[in-house]
């Protein structure tokens, strides 16, 4: 595991000390909000640095486990703008008296402040903590546009009594909400259900752990008797065969007693490839709706019912200018996250220096951010993107049919999948309908060629680069 805590090494490695922490805690309490600072920040400290790695001391596991998968890589961020030298953060836990006889650690009475109990089922020890939902991700604060409208109302109708779909299989890419709508859900079925929220990481984990502790049948206790089953992430199963097997009875034994159940993927059951298809065909066995890739519209939205809120509670940030509103929303790509990353920092600017960017300094506070951006795009995303411009359909695009009006097209997916993404041939192949990537090959020298000799079919391929963010 990432996080694994390694002893302190005193060795003459270590060297002078450059980090300011209090400094890079300031920092964090204005990019993370007093809330995020007080609960999970304002504990950690500094213990040693060396040249490549910082060790932080956190007070308990878990705080150091949350930290590590929501904020370690901000944490990072700043340290590495004092110190560039630093690649990686390990901790070590400083166990607190209180916390080694009883298992209600430091840091989690703020949290459950902020995190609601109510009916959401408890098992003993660590599985504890990571049942639960957080209040800020629901129904009344998640903007729906046309990308997303279809995964809200799906959302919400399986919230009724009575749905008929189940289960309920929302899937999209990095950032696009996933994680807030299936929030959501379990914040509403909470209300009078009792509900099982986890992501599929950590049901593997916990899966291990039992079979380790020999408490298999606590496991199976546990996950089988909630009303409402919701699962995030369930890509990370791929390729583990022995946790789907007990996926699949987990899953059956939820369907018997009728329990609703929630999924979320990264890609429709269809490509979710390494997953026994006896799984996939259950998964798809509901409602299996899609959130697309965000357009600037709701981007835009966003952005402003963010600003709107974090005006309110930040009363020293500045009003932004509806073309820096613009700016970001043009900018950003399709991912809420990275969209809300950079607003975020706009804002920190805007705190900072005390005064509202103007266009041209927003570019250059997000000029990593654009590029960044740029390296994350995904082949889908392209695929999508392309077969809208020709006006063909993505099954078209991926369809073995060979007309040339679909063989165009898909071959310029494939050349600029090449050369926007880091994705291997054989990758790219894959993703287009398992093609060998000699196909791909193929594909990419064709519209080279094409693109030294015919003018207009060049300004194509720029217009769709355009599209992504990247010009020549
Ligand atoms: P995913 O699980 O698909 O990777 P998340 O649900 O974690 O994405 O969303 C990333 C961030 O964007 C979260 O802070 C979430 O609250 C926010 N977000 C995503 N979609 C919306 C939306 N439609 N309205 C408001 N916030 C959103
Ligand atoms: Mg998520």
């Amino acid at each position: 595991m990432k996080n694994k805590i390694n002893p302190i090494k005193t060795s003459s490695e270590s060297e002078e000390n450059l980090i300011n922490w209090n400094e890079i805690k300031n920092s964090a309490f204005k990019y993370l909000g007093k809330d995020i600072y007080e609960s999970w920040i304002k504990n950690i400290e500094l213990t040693k640095e060396y040249n490549h790695y910082v060790i932080l001391t956190a007070p308990t596991r878990f705080v150091r486990d949350w930290i590590v998968s929501r904020y370690v890589d901000k944490i990072l961020d700043l340290i590495q703008k004092q110190k560039q030298t630093i690649q990686r953060i390990e901790f070590e836990i400083k166990l607190q008296k209180s916390s080694i006889s009883n298992s209600n650690e430091a840091g989690l009475s703020n949290f459950q402040q902020n995190y609601k109990k109510g009916n959401v089922a408890s098992i003993e020890d660590s599985l504890l903590n990571y049942n639960r939902l957080d209040t800020k991700l629901n129904f009344e604060n998640f903007v729906t546009g046309t990308s997303n409208q279809l995964a809200f109302m799906a959302a919400q109708k399986i919230c009724e009594k009575n749905s008929s779909y189940n289960p309920l299989f929302i899937y999209g890419g990095v950032g696009m909400g996933k994680t807030h709508l299936l929030n959501a859900i379990g914040l509403k079925m909470s209300e009078n259900l009792k509900i099982m929220y986890i992501s599929a990481e950590r049901f593997m984990y916990h899966f291990i752990n039992s079979i380790k502790k020999n408490e298999m049948v606590k496991f199976k206790d546990f996950f089988r008797k909630t009303d409402v089953f919701i699962i995030d992430d369930i890509q990370f199963i791929r390729g583990k065969e022995a946790m789907q097997e007990e996926f699949f009875h987990t899953f059956n034994a939820l369907v018997d007693r009728q329990s609703t159940i929630v999924i979320s993927s990264d890609r429709a059951p269809s490509n979710l490839d390494r997953i026994q298809s006896r799984i996939t065909s259950r998964l798809s066995g509901g409602l299996v709706v899609e959130i697309e890739p965000s357009d600037f519209d709701l981007r835009l939205e966003i952005i402003k019912k963010k600003h709107e809120s974090t005006k309110q509670q930040f009363l020293d940030t500045k009003d932004l200018s509806e073309e820096v509103l613009k700016l970001l929303a043009a900018e950003s790509q399709a991912s809420i996250r990275d969209v809300i990353g950079a607003l975020n920092r706009i804002q920190a600017f805007s705190r900072i220096y005390n005064k509202s960017p103007n266009v041209t300094e927003s570019k250059i506070i997000l000029k990593d951010i654009i590029s960044v951006n740029a390296r994350n795009l995904s082949i889908e995303n392209i695929q999508k993107t392309v077969a809208s411009y020709f006006t063909i359909s993505l099954n078209e695009m991926l369809s073995p049919r060979r007309s040339r009006s679909l063989v165009r097209p898909r071959q310029i997916a494939m050349y600029l999948a090449k050369k926007l993404t880091t994705k291997s041939l054989p990758d790219i192949g894959r993703q287009f309908n398992n093609r060998d990537h000699t196909t791909v090959i193929h594909a990419v020298k064709t519209i080279e060629n094409l693109i030294i000799n015919d003018q207009s079919f060049k300004k194509s391929v720029e217009d769709l680069k355009g599209k992504f963010g990247q010009k020549e």
